[in-house]
């Protein structure tokens, strides 16, 4: 059983059909790294996955529960997904640590003292122990993003959905976002990452998707997509920015 399954996927906005027909399985430990073109339905592929936007028609199934089902409890399914945006969304009025803390304690009925171990534990694993009394408006973008990774995390999730996750970093933050996503591939996290980082998809990536226009064009594995595009849409998407 995929542990994520799109099944006909359509998503509209009004008379604008953004999501076409998507079929998309995730299985457990598979990381996806979607590419393509700025307006071709990454992230709104990407929110229908957690029902952040409803969808037109079609079936999302995570772990075995039907979100598009209207008897599913959507908020306790989306407690298991975790999602990292590309501006990072921390609350603001929190410091680090209550950022991480909120959701467990608020969600998972976590106490709080569980909760601030966890939180500290995972601020240690994305390298910013000593920040976790700071107010996020204090980091640096790669700072914010990392202590948005850790957040997510604290909720356990079973899949995690990035969305262009680097895309708002100077350059020189890249890598210390990256580092950390990657580190979670290779701890077997179920992913599904947006991303214009070709190289980090070519690295981390078991799968590759390719979307334009609505559709899901072409997949494969990072060496076929990235070696040997067969759609000549792919041929010019990666022409443009490799
Ligand atoms: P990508 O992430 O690949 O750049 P998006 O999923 O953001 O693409 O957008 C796909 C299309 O849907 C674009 O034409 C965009 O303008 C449109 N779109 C996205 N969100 C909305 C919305 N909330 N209302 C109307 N149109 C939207
Ligand atoms: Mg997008």
């Amino acid at each position: 059983m995929a542990k994520l399954n799109v099944t006909n996927l359509k998503k509209s906005y009004g008379s604008l059909e953004v999501l076409k027909s998507i079929d998309l399985q995730v299985q457990e430990g598979e990381v996806v790294c979607l590419i393509g073109p700025s307006g071709s339905g990454k992230s709104t592929l990407l929110r229908c996955l957690n029902m952040l936007e409803e969808v037109t028609s079609g079936e999302v199934v995570v772990n075995a529960q039907k979100l598009t089902d209207k008897n599913t409890d959507i908020n306790k399914v989306r407690e298991n997904i975790g999602m990292v945006f590309q501006h990072f969304n921390l609350f603001p009025n929190l410091n680090v640590l209550g950022n991480i803390t909120l959701a467990p304690v608020e969600l998972k009925k976590a106490s709080k003292e569980q909760a601030k171990e966890k939180a500290l534990q995972l601020l240690d694993r994305v390298g910013l122990k000593d920040k976790a009394s700071e107010n996020p408006a204090k980091l640096s973008g790669g700072q914010k993003q990392r202590v948005a990774i850790a957040r997510a995390l604290a909720m356990n999730p079973d899949i995690m959905l990035f969305d262009e996750p680097t895309s708002a970093l100077d350059p020189e933050m890249v890598g210390e976002v990256l580092n950390v996503i990657k580190q979670l591939a290779q701890e077997g996290m179920t992913m599904v990452i947006v991303t214009h980082e070709m190289g980090f998809a070519r690295e981390v990536a078991d799968r590759v998707i390719f979307m334009d226009g609505g559709y899901i064009v072409e997949e494969g594995t990072p060496q076929e997509i990235f070696g040997n595009p067969q759609n000549e849409r792919t041929q010019d998407f990666l022409n443009k920015v490799l």
